[in-house]
């Protein structure tokens, strides 16, 4: 058996790594940060996005026809790597490629595919996901807000939190509820939200990092033309399963987790006032190794689910192993780091003692959140234990 990459896969990564290269100029990261809230590291974000799209590289998983690459799930995931470790920007290549793309694709007129795939497979425009409210989070069937028709328009009133991006997207894909009688999820539809439409206000959601990451959203008698509903009324929910062949290997999250350790290793070895010398200290030298066992180990889950998809088998519980086992890793990885660094750990990035530019504890604060969007780890051991293990629903 052999574990090694092929030829031609190898040939391909060196692609990719090329345009990266050409794409990101040297030292851009020290010069944007790598703070996702900063002004500077909006443009820079908002121009790698553009100079991607000019490629077909912002929708490399979308079919050709749509203005997308059509990359296998592995090519995708050599792509995904490549871009993680070049630290490379995705906010535009986030909701508006992998979720509201696919979503019009499938199920959109052929007026809303015109007006509204061009602009995202450009990186123009950036989306945000209006699904979450107050109420409804693991159970998103139960939410809230309502849409009703009324001629050409639908009013929308209701409330949608932790809308990542939200103050920056120029559209919103939202679900809502148009028939409150129905079942819960029976009642639901899909519409695209102009975010600047009379009556949507919103609020800052500042995260434990100090980042504003995410918003909540009110909508106060908002009218959604009826041209921005996406397939047939009250069949949201049926939407919402929409996926393309997306690679959905978590590499993205292993590979900065696998960064960040390696700069945590140069630290120990180097030393600080008051650290102790790691010969004389083999607890964290154990943990160290440990973690360098649980990284290799989260990489191979990755591959293993990109290397499922290639080979044809939609995997399932396969990728919530991968980000459930990738997520909490990171978790304790940051914890590892704080522990290493022990008080060099607390100077934050303006501090002139800072060590790796304070953002170990930053990390330990931003990191808490991994486990929770995008399906919390609960209800990814629920997947793994019903699909994998067939064990009857809790
Ligand atoms: C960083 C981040 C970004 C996000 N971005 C977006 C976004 O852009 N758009 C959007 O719409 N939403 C977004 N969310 C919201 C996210 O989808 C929800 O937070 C998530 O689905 C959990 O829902 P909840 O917060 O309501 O918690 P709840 O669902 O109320 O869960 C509370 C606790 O109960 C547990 N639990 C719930 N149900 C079960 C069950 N069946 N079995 C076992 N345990 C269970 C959960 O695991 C959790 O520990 C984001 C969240 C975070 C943290």
């Amino acid at each position: 058996m052999d574990f090694g990459w092929s030829q031609e896969e190898e040939e391909f990564r060196q692609s990719v790594r090329q345009v990266l290269r050409d794409e990101l100029p040297d030292g851009w990261l020290q010069s944007v940060g790598e703070d996702e809230d900063g002004d500077a590291r909006s443009r820079f974000e908002a121009d790698f996005a553009r100079n991607m799209g000019r490629r077909g590289w912002l929708t490399v998983g979308w079919p050709e026809e749509f203005g997308g690459m059509g990359w296998t799930p592995l090519q995708q995931m050599i792509f995904n790597e490549e871009m993680a470790l070049s630290k490379a920007p995705r906010k535009h290549m986030a909701a508006g490629v992998t979720l509201s793309g696919p979503v019009i694709m499938l199920h959109g007129s052929e007026e809303q595919k015109k007006r509204f795939l061009p602009p995202i497979a450009r990186g123009e425009v950036l989306w945000c996901q209006l699904f979450s409210e107050p109420n409804a989070g693991s159970d998103l069937a139960s939410l809230q807000t309502r849409a009703e028709e009324m001629g050409d328009f639908f009013l929308v009133n209701g409330q949608k939190t932790w809308i990542s991006q939200g103050h920056e997207a120029q559209w919103g894909l939202m679900l809502a509820r148009t028939d409150p009688e129905a079942p819960k999820h029976k009642g639901l539809s899909y519409f695209l939200v102009d975010m600047t439409l009379p009556g949507i206000t919103s609020r800052p959601i500042i995260n434990m990092a100090d980042v504003h990451h995410f918003n909540e959203f009110f909508f106060d008698n908002v009218r959604i033309p009826r041209d921005c509903l996406v397939g047939e009324k009250n069949r949201g929910w049926y939407l919402a399963t929409t996926t393309l062949n997306f690679e959905r290997s978590g590499i993205r999250a292993t590979v900065p987790a696998m960064q960040l350790f390696d700069e945590i290793v140069a630290f120990a070895k180097e030393g600080r006032d008051g650290f102790r010398p790691l010969q004389a200290n083999p607890e964290l030298r154990h943990k160290l190794a440990d973690m360098a066992i649980q990284l290799h180990t989260s990489r191979l889950l990755s591959y293993r689910v990109g290397w499922l998809q290639s080979s044809g088998a939609p995997p399932s519980h396969e990728s919530s192993v991968s980000r459930l086992f990738a997520t909490e890793l990171t978790q304790r990885l940051v914890q590892l780091g704080m522990e290493t660094l022990g008080l060099w750990a607390q100077p934050t990035e303006n501090s002139s003692q800072s060590v790796l530019h304070g953002k170990v504890q930053k990390l330990y604060r931003g990191q808490r959140a991994i486990t929770i969007g995008a399906g919390t780890s609960e209800i990814q051991r629920n997947t793994i234990a019903m699909r994998g293990l067939g064990l009857p629903r809790g």
